[in-house]
């Protein structure tokens, strides 16, 4: 690999993780690589393969929670260029692309399938990769393929070649690059309303502040918040952490948390839950260690 390709991307050593993550815990990693294009962002990825740099992609950063000691390099995709285009009723988009970004682009031109997803702050890689959904609406509803580099080979992913479940995909050890969603036209009423229904609930249901959005999943037939709840955990505070008073599936970086406050946390609430009512919690916040 050479070495003078990588130079032209954008790197800061010791990037904060304040800057990569949306609940900005305190610390450092070794360093976060800014590719502006797909081609710097495959050869980030060839280069840091190749000397065997343990590195994790970034999207948004909004599902992520990376330790201050974590000895990682990251590859931020978020300044990169975002592509966004329709074919007839086929909607085609960069990995890099703001979910509300795919909204107003498709409903500008009166195509439902995104209201619901709008208002979750991710990218479209991150999204698909975690196989994110929101009222009722998945990422994968409308999806056709997924255009990922792997191996050195950019190849496409039907759908249906594709393993995901709740919250889950089998997209590792890959880049996502692009997909392609098939819509249908709709009213603009029709969206709107749906768009605004989902804002409203979202706003009475979730807290304000640096989170990493819901941090459990929810067991099967409950609610992860609703368990931490009844064990009393709301309002629990560590450090600069809290279990958030609104909504007990969140934790907020109130003020300057670290990982090991909102880990904490993470744990008290497993423990209490197991102990309480027998349930095992799974983290739906990945967890960098
Ligand atoms: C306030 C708030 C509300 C939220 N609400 C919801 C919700 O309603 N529903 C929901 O499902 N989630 C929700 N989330 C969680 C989060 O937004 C989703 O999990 C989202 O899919 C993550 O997208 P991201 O771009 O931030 O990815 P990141 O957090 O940056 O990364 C998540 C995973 O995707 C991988 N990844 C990112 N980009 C790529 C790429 N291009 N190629 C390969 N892998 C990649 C990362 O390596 C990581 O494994 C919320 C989060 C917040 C902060």
């Amino acid at each position: 690999m050479n070495k003078k390709i990588i130079s032209k991307t954008k790197y800061i050593e010791n990037e904060r993780i304040s800057n990569l993550t949306t609940i900005k815990t305190a610390g450092n990693i070794c360093g976060a690589f800014y590719p502006k294009n797909e081609t710097e962002l495959k050869n980030i990825y060839q280069f840091l393969k190749t000397y065997k740099l343990p590195f994790i992609i970034l999207g948004n950063g909004t599902n992520l929670l990376i330790s201050d000691k974590a000895k990682i390099f990251a590859i931020s995709t978020k300044g990169m260029q975002q592509e966004i285009f329709m074919k007839g009723d086929s909607l085609y988009v960069s990995a890099s692309t703001p979910l509300a970004k795919i909204f107003h682009y498709t409903y500008k031109r009166c195509y439902s399938g995104f209201e619901e997803l709008s208002s979750i702050p991710a990218t479209l890689g991150g999204a698909i990769k975690m196989n994110a959904s929101a009222f009722g609406r998945s990422i994968f509803d409308y999806l056709e393929y997924v255009k990922v580099f792997c191996n050195g080979n950019v190849i496409k992913l039907q759908k249906e070649n594709i393993e995901y479940s709740y919250h889950k995909t089998n997209l590792n050890n890959c880049i996502i690059l692009s997909a392609k969603f098939n819509l249908n036209k709709s009213k603009y009423y029709h969206i709107k309303n749906t768009l605004s229904n989902c804002m409203i609930k979202r706003n009475l249901s979730q807290p304000k502040g640096f989170c990493c959005g819901s941090v459990f999943k929810n067991p099967p037939f409950q609610f992860a918040g609703k368990l931490i709840e009844s064990c009393g955990l709301k309002g629990y505070e560590k450090g600069g952490a809290e279990i958030s008073p609104v909504h007990a599936n969140f934790i907020i970086n109130k003020n300057n948390a670290s990982f090991q406050d909102v880990k904490f946390l993470i744990d008290i609430c497993k423990r209490q839950v197991k102990k309480c009512f027998n349930v095992d919690l799974e983290c739906e916040v990945e967890i960098i260690e």
